[in-house]
């Protein structure tokens, strides 16, 4: 079969709920995938940042494969011997002091959601049904009820109502408007660090502390989605660390499952962890001991090959040199890291330099209409990056 067979199958079956861009992928190793064709591309995307350590990295493919031939589901009706190992190491690698286990993205924000809510009764008093949490403009946290709910982005929520109540909106990286919508029962505060699917959003340097010292004020939750941010993605191990805020509750996921199974958690203390008791929150397929060694297995390879640091060098390699690509329609170039997009003028279709990248052999997707992200897999090297910001001078400078 061939790539326009594929599609059409997809077009056929699928709900269309997704307009991915025309092309195919059936392999994929590192950095690179290729079609049914055999032409062979750059991913630029990673899966929105779920493949940080390369597709088909060889360490999580093992743990995977060991796994699978001893034990793979046991729900939590049963204790199992790997979902111990996993928390205890993601305790370690993010500084908290327990972890809850998910499966996806949204999930774990939900999880951040009834902890704060739970908390706010709880802890702070705050009357069961009256609990607001603060979130920004322009938020991405997934697809459940509960995420769109948050959501300015009239394609995510159109006709899904009645939402959820209980959230209340202010406009991203302004801290008055922020200050100014706690009241007594504000539980919490939930913001992505930068925001991924807004466009690489990056705040003013100081934002995160801003919030950190809001919510020390007025005893309010500090949730800080690093589901896109969070795993060596911006040059550091969570986006937060940039500013040293530490936040009460991290939302994971993504490339916590190495690109090879959806892993998702939320860390906290004791002091907010403890409000869940049994059978107050759970998941089928939460912890299981499949996604906890492949879990392992992705930690383990960020660490050894010290993906933070590198992200941050190639990060600035990447910036400094697509600034000086002679295109008349780019704006700007922004990120941390090797979290960074490209923003057109306004009504600029990067729609179509995405198929021409296509075409040049390197994929990467466009948001908003007009940014395209560029995050390639944090296992890059240094010659592989250069040859991509080739591939991307050559098709902006057309433009
Ligand atoms: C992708 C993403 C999610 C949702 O993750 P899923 O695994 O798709 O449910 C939540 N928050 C942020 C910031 C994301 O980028």
């Amino acid at each position: 079969m061939t790539t326009k067979d594929f599609i059409e199958l997809d077009e056929k079956y699928g709900a269309h709920n997704y307009h991915p861009l025309p092309v195919v992928i059936s392999w994929a190793q590192g950095v690179k995938v290729k079609d049914p064709e055999g032409k062979e591309y750059f991913d630029f995307l990673s899966a929105y940042s779920a493949v940080n350590q390369g597709h088909r990295h060889p360490k999580i493919v093992k743990a995977l494969v060991d796994q699978a031939q001893v034990c793979t589901l046991t729900s939590r009706a049963f204790h199992n011997d790997r979902m111990g190992g996993f928390l205890k190491r993601l305790c370690e690698y993010t500084g908290y002091e327990m972890a809850l286990p998910m499966n996806t993205g949204a999930e774990a924000v939900e999880t951040a959601i009834k902890a704060a809510r739970r908390w706010g009764v709880e802890v702070k008093g705050v009357e069961n049904g009256k609990q607001e949490i603060i979130c920004v403009a322009e938020n991405f946290h997934g697809r459940t009820l509960g995420a769109i709910s948050m959501s300015s982005d009239p394609e995510s929520t159109v006709n899904y109502g009645p939402y959820v109540p209980g959230f209340v909106r202010v406009p991203y990286a302004d801290i008055d408007a922020m200050a100014k919508a706690v009241t007594k029962n504000t539980v919490a505060i939930l913001v992505e660090p930068i925001q991924g699917e807004a466009g690489v959003c990056v705040p003013y340097d100081g934002y995160l502390r801003d919030i950190r010292a809001l919510c020390d004020k007025h005893n309010i939750l500090f949730i800080a989605d690093e589901v896109q941010t969070g795993f060596c993605r911006t040059g550091k191990r969570f986006a937060w660390q940039h500013e040293g805020a530490r936040p009460d509750v991290m939302c994971l996921g993504k490339a916590l499952g190495g690109g090879i199974m959806p892993v998702s958690a939320i860390v906290a203390d004791h002091k907010v962890m403890d409000v869940f008791t049994p059978g107050t929150h759970g998941s089928t397929f939460g912890g299981n001991p499949l996604a906890s060694a492949v879990a392992i297995a992705a930690m383990d390879v960020l660490e050894d090959e010290k993906l933070d640091e590198h992200a941050e060098k190639l990060g600035k390699i990447f910036r400094d040199e697509v600034a000086k690509i002679p295109c008349k329609n780019m704006v700007k170039v922004r990120g941390k890291g090797l979290l960074n997009a490209v923003l057109f003028k306004d009504g600029f279709e990067a729609w179509n330099v995405c198929l021409a990248l296509r075409d040049a052999g390197l994929l990467a997707k466009q948001t908003h209409g007009n940014i395209i992200r560029f995050a390639p897999p944090l296992v890059i090297t240094e010659a592989e990056l250069r040859q991509a910001i080739g591939i991307i001078s050559k098709v902006l400078s057309a433009y």
